[in-house]
């Protein structure tokens, strides 16, 4: 995109586009980039509500996909568009979710996208110094590699842009945590002055276009930090050159949202000087421009503008201004209401369909007759005891089949069969510990899964279980039924395949058959039992 083609109807059906694309695709991770890009549009386009529209169905679709860093991301994106809506708390808690995905993700530059990001949020807060100590955070991390990775520039043009906006605000007296933080700001000094040296040449380079910016919408932003660095340093004719330069360049593009952003930085730059007329000017438009859409940044403008008619003595024009933003501010206050109301809705849609879906997979891993696990259910338990084996611990399988079950079958009926391994199931399912499994193999074949137990451990809870169902009473379901069952046990052990176990658990179950059937016998070592 170049910046001649930088335009809101460009963005707008840039965003249809990737809204469409989003739902035709069948792929949830291609569905979730597409919507997290039309939600940065919309952020940049100044239309909170599509931005958040874009943001909630993009979490929607990355918690359906099991790709951790993607979810972070997306939790990286709602966290933006609440930050974006005043939503403080809602943007907090997105951005700690998101961190802790990427941690455990292991994604180095998933959590360097949620620092750069929460600075982002720091930075439209006033957060000045805040933003400033948590990049420097981040540089001290083993993450900031992240930041620099071959092909990862952007990540870097966007950390340079917000590092230079906070250091050189906050070094200039600016932002609402000006005493917060008095003491690691003092301790941090000297590395942050170097910091922002090394940021403002990096900006300096992208703004003479020594390299390319990865988005040529950053241009704006990339200028606003330029302007900031230039007007503490003191160099008040470059800074006046930038100003200009971004409200030509916002004008061009006839982004409203932008042209106010523009129009305010120069207000302010202008309020420095106490040349109060072009503030009023500028604070003017900017607020025409931000409009409804972008309440609370009209309300910052009509301040300021309030603020240069009071300093020109203009006192009617000044009291009529004040007087209309506080009508304005409890406006603001009613919409966000309704919008955060709106977004807990979304929300809690998106945690239902997951919780949905989290019951469907439970579903899918159980047995419908006894309503224990199943072997799906089994084979997934089997491979978290073949990966704890891989850290040391150990852990036993156990195949368990009924002796004789065609003989019940055929003796009581079917029903009574069904019954018989229902009761059976419920009731080694309640003899065995919390972290043990019972699982229904298939037909009349269990599999006891036993977390952190030894051979010799393992074949003392088999025969406990074997002994249990010996003693189950049927009197009331078949009068003279018996049951019993036949157990091989095996150990699984660091390395082991799945098949192998399982091999072994199956002949040490049919050497408990050839034995006599009711016992147990153990994998390898066949020693006997009774
Ligand atoms: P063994 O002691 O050698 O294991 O003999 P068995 O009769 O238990 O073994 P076999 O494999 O010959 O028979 C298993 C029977 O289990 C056959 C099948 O009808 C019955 N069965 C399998 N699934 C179910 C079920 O869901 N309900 C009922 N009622 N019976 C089942
Ligand atoms: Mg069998
Ligand atoms: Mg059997």
């Amino acid at each position: 995109m170049t910046s001649s083609q930088v335009s809101a109807q460009g963005i707008r059906d840039q965003i249809a586009a990737l809204q469409r694309d989003a739902a035709q695709t069948a792929d949830l991770v291609e569905r979730t980039q597409s919507l997290r890009d039309a939600a940065y549009l919309a952020l940049d386009l100044g239309d909170a509500t599509l931005a958040m529209t874009c943001a909630v169905a993009c979490l929607d679709a990355a918690r359906r996909t099991p790709d951790l860093s993607l979810q972070a991301r997306a939790h990286v994106t709602i966290a933006l568009s609440m930050s974006n809506v005043h939503d403080d708390i809602g943007a907090a808690s997105h951005f700690r979710e998101a961190e802790g995905l990427a941690r455990s993700a292991r994604d180095a530059r998933g959590v360097a996208l949620v620092s750069v990001n929460a600075a982002h949020h720091d930075l439209e807060r006033g957060h000045y110094r805040g933003s400033t100590l948590r990049l420097l955070g981040l540089l001290r991390s083993p993450y900031a590699s992240a930041l620099t990775e071959p092909g990862e520039q952007s990540m870097d043009q966007v950390f340079h842009v917000n590092f230079t906006r906070g250091a050189a605000g906050a070094l200039l007296g600016q932002g609402s945590d000006q005493g917060q933080h008095a003491e690691r700001w003092r301790l941090q000094q000297a590395e942050l002055r170097r910091q922002l040296e090394v940021s403002v040449r990096a900006l300096r380079r992208l703004h003479a276009g020594q390299e390319p910016l990865v988005n040529s919408l950053w241009r704006l932003d990339l200028l606003e930090a330029l302007l900031i660095h230039t007007r503490f340093r003191g160099d008040l004719s470059a800074a006046h050159a930038l100003a200009d330069e971004w409200v030509a360049l916002a004008d061009s593009w006839v982004l409203p949202a932008q042209q106010g952003k523009a129009l305010l930085g120069r207000a302010e730059l202008h309020a420095q000087e106490e040349n109060w007329a072009p503030v009023a000017r500028d604070a003017r438009q900017a607020a025409g421009l931000f409009g409804d859409a972008q309440p609370t940044r009209a309300l910052a403008a009509q301040q300021l503008l309030a603020r240069a008619l009071a300093a020109q003595e203009q006192w009617r024009a000044a009291f009529e201004v004040q007087q209309s933003l506080s009508e304005q501010a409890e406006r603001i206050y009613r919409a966000f209401m309704q919008q955060s109301a709106r977004l807990r809705v979304i929300e809690r849609q998106a945690v239902e369909a997951e919780v949905r879906a989290a019951a469907f997979a439970e579903a899918a891993l159980r047995d419908p007759l006894t309503g224990i696990p199943n072997r799906a259910g089994a084979l997934r338990r089997l491979d978290q005891l073949c990966a704890a084996a891989q850290r040391g611990r150990p852990g036993a399988v156990a195949l368990l089949d009924i002796d004789h079950f065609k003989a019940v079958n055929d003796r009581f009926g079917h029903a009574a069969g069904d019954e018989v391994l229902r009761r059976v199931s419920s009731e080694v399912t309640r003899a065995i510990r919390e972290v043990d499994q019972l699982a229904r193999y298939g037909g009349e074949e269990f599999l006891l899964l036993l977390d952190g137990l030894s051979l010799p451990e393992a074949r003392r809870a088999c025969r406990r279980v074997g002994a249990l169902i010996t003693a189950l009473d049927w009197s009331d379901l078949a009068p003279g039924l018996k049951v019993t069952a036949s157990i091989g046990v095996t150990t699984v052990t660091a390395g082991q395949r799945r098949e192998d176990i399982l091999r072994e658990a199956d002949a040490a179950m049919y050497a408990a058959k050839a034995a006599g059937r009711n016992t147990v016998r153990l994998a390898v070592t066949s020693s006997s039992d009774g």
